[in-house]
């Protein structure tokens, strides 16, 4: 499986939303603009009033996301129905600078339900391409970050090369204590 960043730009900015503002959103606007950079015009167009709207969305993420973790794809597919029927896209197509370009929500929808059906769209089509069990949580002690394993084998274990540099070096240095502990 690969990831593209065009197509699965939703279940990047899902995972990305759960991981930086679930449970708390103590980031704020910041974390959330960084999350949002994927799309230029919503980190634009950003406020301090989308905060808790994106929060609340992080927890609903959240929650479908643990549930494919723990192979319960049913909870899931509830959750993320409940979603789809909330937050509705309507697929169109707009002029824009000379060119048709296909959009799925009014130029006056706001952020949060426009994320919420993308984000919730894109869970939606990871569920039923049967990519439910890619979903992971790093390893690293204090870390938990959730991401999704691209690899084929599925043998990823950490979120990042730095907290699986942080486990090695860690192992290591227990193993380097044991040795001089028998001496
Ligand atoms: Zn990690």
């Amino acid at each position: 499986m690969r990831l593209d960043v065009w197509a699965d730009t939703g279940l990047l900015v899902a995972l990305d939303l759960v991981n930086r503002l679930h449970p708390d959103a103590s980031g704020g606007v910041a974390a959330l603009a960084d999350v949002l950079a994927v799309d230029p015009p919503s980190a634009a167009h950003l406020t301090a009033r989308d905060l808790p709207g994106f929060a609340e969305l992080a927890g609903e993420l959240r929650a479908v996301l643990d549930n494919l973790r723990a192979g319960d794809e049913d909870s899931a597919a509830v959750r993320l129905n409940t979603l789809l029927s909330a937050y509705p896209a309507h697929p169109h197509l707009a002029r824009e600078e000379g060119r048709w370009r296909l959009h799925h929500h009014p130029a006056e929808t706001s952020l949060v339900p426009m994320w919420s059906a993308i984000c919730a769209e894109a869970l939606a089509r990871f569920l039923a391409g049967g990519h439910a069990s890619r979903v992971g949580a790093c390893e690293a002690r204090g870390c938990g970050r959730l991401f999704v394993d691209t690899s084929r084998n599925r043998i990823r274990r950490f979120c990042s090369t730095a907290c699986q540099d942080r486990v090695k070096t860690a192992a290591a240095r227990r193993r380097g204590a044991a040795r001089n502990a028998q001496r």
